[in-house]
């Protein structure tokens, strides 16, 4: 491809990308394909010659279009948000069109250099501790990773290799295969599954703790299980707390945990994933108190800051840690300005890294502190309105305390009624939500997502929700007169059973449950 069609296909591709976005609202949040959809669509071979950009770009409507699950559209409200914006898409684009790798500093020092300046800036924003910042005296400093998956990773290896070498330290007989094997870490039942396949990539056995009834995990738990694990000869090494779990947005309690990390030198990584953009926001960092305690904290601007995906934010706090967990020195991977900068590629797993920098300063610049912290009370003030519209109906409770951007709800009563509810929601694709489960009860979580969402997006979420819940109401109603009419009286009152499941469900949708009873007599 000459550079006269790259411009035109270019062009086309952002007005595409425009038009995408702009029409976001009117598609269906979920695509209509089956299994296998795609490949019906296109040849089972590549092309023999190389074919018109304008033949690829027909297909993008076509092929792709159908089978795309709509993360940005403003009645998408399931998991966490995935984010998306004009400036992080140009970001990428600038990256694409420079692609280098910037694994060393000499690899190509911009990349480096802005990657620094950038967590430094983003790190001052979230009030994160100097110690931290590469900008500090001390050997802190950010690095951008491709997931928070991978910055949990990074931290249990590097926790690894600090314990090993302190146990050396003051055991220098002792075997370092053995000490390995003996090594533990923790993380709360609520925690992302990714904490849990860390320890099985970095084979370190990661117990799950359990929580308090806010889904916290507590210091108490913690030491329990630690001092099990010691009474068993094992070594407790490492520790992921989460401020803002995937299933209900709680935060564990860093100010019980830290002070006992610090005790025995484990190594507390805080995975922030979702949350920990909120702390641009002043008032929400009191959230993170205990956060000094942390030897890495992470979080992910792709998901709730405005910058596409991937760009995962770690901090460390010694950054030597990393180093002496990764280096393996080769010397076509040397240079003469050694130690000047950071080589970035002793931070992470893999050894080429894209240039994710730009995108994040072309983010931090065109938004400022403030329109980043205008976007998150955004978020939260529209999940507080979705928070009222649950309150105001009494069909429905909200389960866990509204935290952040998601709130946590069901229909009162029996789960089948949420499940049901959950299933019609699911199967006419007009909003999407992920469903969830809190001490035994079927939950329905509803985020905030798109940064196109408006007040009316809540509404028009709200009205599907109450509509499809109304639905389910009247047909239990009928379905409980039909049943009246058709059995004889005391027929039902023999089946005591069979009565206390229908009043129990009756009851839970808050029906005057007198008047139903009085129906089936
Ligand atoms: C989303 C999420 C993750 C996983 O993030 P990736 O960047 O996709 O690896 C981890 N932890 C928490 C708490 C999350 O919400």
């Amino acid at each position: 491809m000459e550079a006269k069609e790259f411009k035109e296909f270019v062009k086309a591709t952002v007005d595409k990308i425009v038009d995408y976005n702009e029409s976001l609202r009117d598609r269906k949040v979920l695509p209509d394909v089956e299994p296998g959809y795609l490949s019906k669509l296109i040849p089972e071979e590549a092309p023999q010659k190389g074919e018109s950009w304008q033949d690829v770009f027909s297909d993008i409507e076509r092929v792709i279009m159908p089978g795309v699950t709509h993360w940005n559209s403003p009645h998408f409200h399931a998991y966490y948000p995935t984010a998306n914006s004009y400036p992080a898409i140009v970001g990428e684009l600038l990256s694409a069109g420079i692609g280098g790798v910037g694994f060393s500093w000499i690899a190509s020092p911009a990349c480096t250099e802005l990657e620094v300046v950038t967590m430094n800036w983003l790190g001052k924003m979230l009030g994160l501790p100097k110690e931290f910042l590469n900008c500090s005296e001390g050997p802190g400093g950010g690095v951008i990773q491709g997931s928070a998956s991978e910055a949990t990773l990074v931290g249990l290896l590097a926790a690894k290799e600090r314990m090993v070498r302190h146990i050396k330290k003051e055991n220098p007989d002792m075997d370092e295969g053995i000490i390995k094997s003996k090594l533990v870490a923790y993380t709360s039942n609520q925690s992302n599954s990714s904490v849990e396949k860390s320890g099985l990539l970095g084979s370190m056995p990661m117990r799950l703790l359990p929580v308090d009834d806010k889904c916290s995990l507590r210091g108490a738990t913690l030491l329990e299980m630690m001092k099990t694990d010691r009474e068993a000869g094992l070594i407790p090494c490492y520790i992921v707390a989460t401020l803002g779990t995937t299933g209900t947005c709680a935060f564990d309690n860093l100010e019980e945990i830290g002070p006992i990390c610090k005790e025995n030198n484990m190594w507390l990584h805080i995975d922030a994933a979702y949350a920990g953009a909120a702390f641009v926001c002043p008032e929400y960092r009191h959230l993170m108190s205990g956060i000094e305690y942390a030897d890495s904290f992470n979080f992910n601007p792709h998901k709730w800051l405005l910058t596409n995906f991937d760009c995962s934010a770690l901090w460390v706090k010694d950054s030597r840690s990393l180093i002496e967990a990764f280096n393996v020195e080769r010397i076509y991977l040397t240079h003469d300005k050694e130690g000047l900068c950071p080589d970035y590629r002793h931070w992470q797993i893999p050894l080429g890294r894209r240039f994710r920098a730009l995108k994040l300063w072309f983010v931090l610049r065109l938004y400022g502190i403030e329109g980043l912290q205008e976007h998150i009370r955004h978020s939260i003030n529209l999940a507080k309105r979705f928070e009222s519209r649950v309150q105001s109906d009494e069909r429905f409770e909200i389960v866990t305390e509204r935290s952040m951007g998601l709130i946590c709800f069901r229909l009162k009563g029996e789960n089948l009624l949420t499940r049901d509810l959950y299933d019609r929601i699911l199967k006419r694709k007009r909003i999407y939500l992920t469903a969830a489960t809190y001490q035994d009860r079927l939950i329905i979580r509803f985020v905030v997502c798109s940064r196109l969402c408006l007040e009316e997006d809540i509404d028009y979420a709200w009205n599907e929700i109450t509509s499809q819940a109304s639905e389910i109401i009247n047909s239990q109603t009928h379905q409980t007169g039909i049943e009246s009419a058709e059995k004889p009286v005391k027929k039902l009152e023999h089946s005591g059973k069979h009565l206390g499941a229908i009043t129990a469900r009756i009851e839970g949708l808050n029906i005057n449950k007198a008047k139903v009873l009085q129906k089936i007599s």
